[in-house]
């Protein structure tokens, strides 16, 4: 075990004790199980600090990014000018960076939420979780033609926090639990799209899920990995213990998973099992650090307005069409 690790876990047994004053305050209330639509769509004060970010950072040693970028080959191009070149070589106009975006913004940003990128099987348990490659598909095609762009989750967290608005037609592309047909399906049409995703994924894995070389090889794509919780356990009904262990037990075993492939990141996104949430598990995200945490509430983060750790999400449907697909995402000015 690395000497941060061991770290992080005394500060889980903190926690612990945290956590568990907060179960008894909730249990002193109304035993809060899922959060209404009322509260996920909570006014925070324009400005004000998430609650991620108000907190104090107890346990997340800052994450790193995955992969280095080589350094770009413009350098070693640009310093041998040929030597045909005849006018004065003035100001060069070599290797500038991308110019700063002016186009329409938005507050607005859909999340979109998939599960299963396959074709269910007669009789298979939970068909509604599934999307057929096929549609999946045209839908990404079309989001493209369309002039949608991707962020991931944590980027849509960090504008949250900072509450900074983004370019018109941004998205966030989610798939939650992990499955095989994620990477076999899902991954290649993303990467063909130059879309980026994240997968926030159940930690323990099993034999329908996605391995540790599939999930490192899509964070090195640039695609985030989120957490899911260790077993994907409903956090609104565990004691304060077993709650440390699902959340910050399962970020952990993801991170393991992931240095086992080489691969260096931290998941600070977080997704509520089935959408259940409490406030114990709602605090200790803040506590964590988490900088955002979704649900499976209808509607869309509105930057400034939606709370951080309580985002909600569009459901992508395998019995919707196309066109219905394009008209659950709000109406923006093309950027
Ligand atoms: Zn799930």
């Amino acid at each position: 075990m690395t000497r941060s690790a061991t770290a992080r876990l005394a500060v889980l047994a903190l926690l612990v004790g945290f956590v568990g004053g907060l179960a008894g305050w909730a249990m002193l209330g109304e035993r809060a199980v899922t959060v209404p639509t009322a509260i996920a769509e909570t006014l925070v004060p324009s400005g004000a600090a998430s609650p991620a970010a108000a907190g104090p950072a107890v346990a997340s040693p800052s994450p790193t990014v995955a992969s280095p970028s080589p350094v770009p080959p413009s350098a070693a191009a640009s310093a041998a000018p040929s030597p045909a070149a005849s006018p004065a070589p003035s100001a060069s106009p070599a290797a500038s960076p991308a110019p700063p975006y002016r186009g329409p913004t938005t507050r607005t940003v859909p999340v979109l939420m998939y599960h299963r990128i396959a074709d269910p099987a007669p009789g298979a348990p939970y068909p509604g979780l599934y999307v057929s490659p096929a549609a999946f598909a045209a839908q990404m095609q079309a989001l493209r033609a369309a002039g949608w762009r991707t962020i991931t989750a944590g980027e849509l967290g960090a504008a949250m926090a900072a509450n900074r608005p983004v370019p018109a037609r941004t998205i966030v592309i989610m798939f939650d639990d992990g499955y095989a047909d994620n990477y076999l399906a899902a991954f290649p049409v993303l990467r063909r799209l130059g879309f980026r995703a994240t997968f926030s994924v159940v930690a323990r894995g099993g034999s329908t899920m996605m391995t540790s070389l599939q999930l490192a090889t899509m964070e090195r794509a640039g695609m985030e990995i989120g957490n899911h919780t260790l077993d994907h356990k409903n956090v609104a009904s565990l004691g304060p213990a077993e709650l440390v262990r699902q959340i910050e037990g399962g970020a952990l075993r993801i991170e393991a998973r992931l240095a086992s492939k080489g691969v260096i990141a931290t998941p600070r996104t977080f997704v509520y099992p089935s959408g259940h949430v409490g406030p114990a598990a709602l605090a200790l995200l803040g506590q964590l650090g988490y900088t955002d945490a979704f649900t499976e509430v209808p509607g869309f983060a509105v930057i400034g307005r939606t709370s951080p750790l309580l985002i909600p999400r569009v459901r992508v449907s395998r019995f919707e069409s196309l066109a219905a697909f394009l008209g659950s995402l709000p109406v923006q000015p093309r950027p």
